[in-house]
């Protein structure tokens, strides 16, 4: 390693963070300057290939374990062995390790799991959302990793969009509202700190990274990675805005989009990397690409590597997120330089942005894990949170079959009351997408509380508790013995592409289920989904009750708090919620606005009615 600490200005930890930039650039070498801006996957990183390749950073994609079950502590061992890798080569440059902890750190068996975003849109609450971000800082940094690549800040303008549950709203000023999560992540910053500087508080916080820049809940059709048809002055207004708001709280890092603007790939687009995101809005953290995306790019430069590399850097992306053929990535970069199609300067600009979010980190002088997190994951203080998240995110859209006699809130104490359907005891369901496994699972997958696990905990003593996954035909033939039936029916995870759905109709029969009971018993019918989807109208006919219960993670009692009446129902549609698919797309500024139930919609107990204000004007 070189220099000791009085030579080396960059070492110097009282030293400003541009002096110890601008010091450490000067000792780079080409090789050490691209390593920095090369990001690869876990599964192909070793101790050697770090320091050899001088890689700045490491990735766990997709919200995935590495490996079954892994502890807390497992992660931390393997995230700091990759660091020690990394501080013994020549310059000591720590990795920063980036994960998807986009509703807890999703990535760590018994982790807090929180409502994915679009349940957070409907409890409306920046505070709630803020604490969610500094309980998932706590829990993310507990495993060694430094990076959260969250918030998704995009509007939902169309739920056909396989993404639709990472948005928090189809409404801008809510997703504005409601981008405190990089608050909570990184901490607060002072009053005086510069607009579109990174930040971070402390070693309690991890760096945010604002995606996927920018218009990617505006593709055409809501197709994933599609295309965003919008003028400027659209795209501003709807799409670009939350970054405003993320860049004023000192957001480090912001990624790339797959998506279009107009038919330009986001990484491919100078104007909106380059001019507008940091020269006229003053990012100063760094662009990462999104994974895997310069092989996305399409023709011309999708049919050749080095081009894709060319094209991405020039236009702006900082650090790739390769992430497996890093070694031509580096080969094609390298030459790129030498032949002058990718100017140092550039190179530097790029280097420069991903050492000052490293030295504003403070991975210099704490590179490795602080142990003591450990027991945060999973905490009951985190768990009291996710259940107080769960509560204020469920919207009541039915509470009766006429306004004179609510259905709600439940007899806790009726003798037998059945509770059925395909979600009602699956906590993979109920977490959804980026869970355990980049699309989600089925089952018992972390530690939590399903619905039926809630019912059962808040029923009286007395109460018997009937469960069946499908209702046989022998129960629904005895149902004068029961006082009333909770349907859970919904969604099953899926993420990103696969999750796109021109259709949207309950799966697993979910119509068909609630019809055959609701028939014959007053029924409530809880919906787990990532975002509207179509009712039936027996659905909306003959039960009594519907509870939008998004995707709201491991704790499950937060669902039996308000169904019982402990707690009063808050949530408010985060989007509209359509009649037919026909109608897509159909926000709440469209000049024809015929919802279901429209934005902002939600009952409640003491007033019956709930409704917020929608807050988008015309475009
Ligand atoms: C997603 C990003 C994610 C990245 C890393 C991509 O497929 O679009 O949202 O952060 O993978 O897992």
């Amino acid at each position: 390693m070189e220099g000791s600490n009085e030579t080396c200005v960059y070492k110097n930890q009282d030293a400003p963070v541009e002096a110890r930039v601008k010091d450490l650039l000067s000792r780079m070498t080409l090789p050490e300057k691209i390593g920095q801006m090369t990001q690869i996957e876990r599964v192909v990183t070793t101790h050697p290939v770090i320091t050899d390749y001088f890689i700045g950073s490491v990735l766990n994609g997709g919200g995935s374990w590495p490996f079954e079950d892994a502890k807390t502590s497992d992660w931390a061992d393997m995230i700091d062995g990759y660091q020690n890798a990394a501080l013994a080569s020549r310059l000591g440059i720590p990795i920063i390790y980036g994960i998807d902890a986009v509703h807890g750190n999703n990535n760590v068996y018994g982790a807090t799991i929180f409502p994915h975003n679009i349940g957070l849109g409907a409890t409306r609450d920046a505070d709630l959302i803020r604490r969610i971000g500094a309980a998932t800082a706590l829990e993310v940094r507990a495993c060694g990793a430094h990076w959260a690549f969250a918030p998704c800040v995009a509007a939902l303008r169309d739920p056909r969009w396989g993404r639709s549950y990472e948005s928090y709203s189809e409404d801008t000023d809510i997703i504005c509202e409601l981008s405190t999560l990089v608050w909570g992540l990184q901490g607060e910053p002072p009053k005086e700190h510069p607009n579109g500087y990174p930040f971070l508080a402390g070693r309690n916080n991890v760096v945010a990274c604002a995606k996927h820049f920018v218009g990617d809940g505006g593709t055409d059709k809501g197709i994933n990675e599609g295309n965003t048809i919008a003028s400027y002055e659209e795209l501003e207004k709807i799409h670009l805005a939350p970054y405003l708001n993320c860049l004023s709280q000192g957001v480090s890092t912001v990624m790339a989009s797959y998506s279009s603007w107009n038919g330009s790939k986001l990484h491919s687009d100078y104007f909106l990397l380059t001019e507008l995101l940091k020269q006229n809005l003053g990012f100063k953290g760094f662009v990462i690409s999104d994974w895997e995306a310069l092989e996305r790019l399409s023709e011309p430069f999708g049919s050749n590597y080095r081009n894709c590399v060319k094209i991405s850097v020039n236009a702006g992306v900082d650090m790739v997120m390769v992430p497996f053929k890093y070694e031509q990535f580096i080969k094609d970069l390298t030459d790129l330089v030498e032949s002058g199609e990718v100017k140092m300067s550039r190179i530097d600009d790029a280097v420069e942005r991903i050492l000052r979010v490293k030295f504003v980190a403070g991975l210099f002088e704490h590179p490795l894990t602080d142990r003591s997190l450990l027991g945060t994951v999973g905490c009951k203080e985190h768990r009291e949170l996710a259940r107080e998240s769960v509560r204020k995110s469920l919207v009541l859209l039915k509470n009766g079959k006429n306004s004179e006699k609510p259905f709600l809130p439940l007899d806790r104490n009726a003798k037998r009351i059945l509770v059925t359907g395909t979600h009602a005891d699956d906590l993979g369901y109920q977490c959804g997408g980026w869970t355990k496994a980049w699309f989600g699972l089925s089952g018992r997958i972390t530690i939590g509380t399903t619905l039926l696990d809630a019912i059962k905990a808040a029923v009286g003593d007395k109460t018997e508790v009937i469960y069946e996954k499908t209702p046989s035909e022998e129960t629904l033939a005895s149902v004068q013995g029961f006082s009333y039936a909770i349907v859970a029916v919904g969604e099953t995870p899926y993420a990103e592409t696969l999750g796109d759905n021109s259709e949207l109709t309950i799966p697993l029969n979910g119509n068909d289920i609630v019809t055959a009971v609701a028939e014959k018993i007053p029924t409530l019918v809880v919906l787990f989904s990532g975002r509207p989807l179509v009712l039936d109208p027996p659905v909306l006919d003959k039960t009594e009750g519907l509870v939008a219960a998004w995707l709201p993670g491991t704790e499950g009692q937060g669902m039996s708090d308000v169904i019982f009446g402990d707690y009063d129902f808050e949530g408010n549609l985060p989007v509209s919620w359509f009649k037919r698919v026909d109608q897509l797309p159909l926000t709440a500024d469209a000049n024809l606005y015929d919802p279901l139930f429209p934005l902002g919609f939600g009952l409640n107990y003491n007033s019956g009615e709930n409704s917020k204000p929608v807050l988008t004007s015309p475009i």
